[in-house]
């Protein structure tokens, strides 16, 4: 154990009570009936899948849900006991590996079935969801009859538990869509269907956070809160509409490492795309491209130094870029890249803009090479460098 000390002057900084927050919002927000599932793949979309998981459950979120089974076994293995769904396909030999970690994985084949309980030991059992596509055309069953299909077929197997049923929304995000209503109204008959035939399972589930924030009604069981428990808006079209505001968790910060004077007419950086007009101060940065600090994000991104918003000018190197600077600043001034400072604020959402996506991509791709720091009821609770945990 190395505590997750670091040694470089960049490092993201993860609210964990902010994330408290946002699903204490959502716990206000949703009728009794719906429970949430944290949402903490992609390592909790870059905010650390543990930490942020271990906050949402104690907020009250009943269960997780993760992409791959390696995700749920770095969980188990760090001693998270809640129930944890793998929203995607596991392969079928890998179902007993799954029911020893007692995870549920996500079914959407009938051939699958019989794989998996070819794979079960004695004695173990697998819980599974399956899956159906109302419209999202990735995974999942495709109409009524094959979802009743493989529904029957399953219970075949004795050690294979169906306990939920679940759709993806491919538009929730946009307000007034036609594919949402569609793909909802599609759901809801096969549910009422499924119910009349007896073969319903348990645990329905559709919402994601556009859903759930916007058709709080139409979830069933669960709630599956993704972007918005770490604080994002799922997109800027709801934004105006959402019923409460989110509290963004992530932030990144650094510190001017080297600081200098250049000449009118001196360039800055690969390419020399920038050319200083006058004499300029000149502040470099310790994050590049391969922290994911993207080189798409200049020109226009802006840091902010001792309570002054300045620009990044100049290509965005592998590990480092450059600012300018409004007059000679010390080296080792903090620099704020996400987040809030004296005043100004520079959001995951300014970023996205900047590199044509969303505001999703941006701290998913905050590499594992910028340590995170936690904060948990105002002080720093842990860090966590992963480049030296090994
Ligand atoms: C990622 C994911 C979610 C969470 O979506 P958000 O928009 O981040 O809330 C929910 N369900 C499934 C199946 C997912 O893959």
């Amino acid at each position: 154990m190395n505590g997750g000390q670091f040694y470089r002057d960049t490092w993201a900084e993860v609210d964990l009570d902010r994330i408290k927050e946002n699903i204490t919002s959502f716990i206000r927000h949703l009728p009794a009936e719906t429970g949430i599932m944290a949402i903490v793949k992609a390592n909790g979309y870059g905010h650390g899948a543990l930490q942020t998981a271990r906050v949402a459950l104690a907020a009250g979120a009943g269960q997780l849900g993760v992409a791959t089974l390696d995700e749920a076994i770095a969980l188990r293995r760090q001693g998270m006991g809640a129930p944890i769904l793998i929203m995607n396909r596991i392969r079928p030999e890998y179902a007993n590996l799954a029911a020893k970690m007692d995870v549920a994985v996500t079914v959407f084949h009938k051939e699958w079935l019989q794989e998996a309980d070819e794979a079960l030991e004695e004695g173990s059992s697998l819980t599974i969801h399956i899956k159906t596509d109302t419209g999202m055309g990735r995974v999942g069953t495709r109409s009524l009859a094959d979802t009743i299909d493989l529904l029957q077929e399953a219970q075949n197997y004795s050690r294979l538990k169906v306990e939920g049923l679940f759709t993806h929304f491919a538009t929730a995000d946009e307000l007034h869509s036609e594919l949402f209503q569609h793909q909802l109204t599609n759901f809801k008959e096969i549910v009422s269907e499924l119910k009349e035939q007896k073969l319903c399972p348990p645990v329905v589930h559709c919402g994601n956070s556009a859903a759930s924030l916007m058709a709080p009604g139409d979830l069933f069981n669960v709630a599956r809160i993704g972007i918005s428990m770490y604080g994002l808006t799922p997109s800027n079209e709801i934004l105006p509409a959402l019923p409460f505001a989110l509290k963004p968790a992530f932030s990144l910060h650094t510190r001017l490492i080297h600081v200098k004077k250049i000449k009118r007419g001196d360039t800055v950086s690969y390419g020399a795309t920038y050319t200083a007009e006058a004499d300029e101060w000149i502040g470099t940065l310790p994050i590049g491209y391969a922290d994911g600090w993207m080189r798409r994000f200049s020109p226009g991104a802006e840091a902010i130094v001792n309570n002054e918003k300045v620009p990044i000018v100049g290509r965005i190197c592998m590990d480092q870029c450059m600012v300018r600077l409004p007059y000679e600043m010390e080296v080792g001034s903090l620099v704020t890249l996400v987040g809030e400072k004296g005043g100004h604020s520079i959001t995951m959402d300014d970023l996205a803009r900047l590199a044509g996506t969303i505001n999703y991509e941006i701290p998913c791709l905050i590499s594992s090479r910028v340590p995170r720091v936690f904060k948990e009821n105002g002080r720093i609770s842990e860090n966590m460098n992963v480049i030296l945990n090994f």
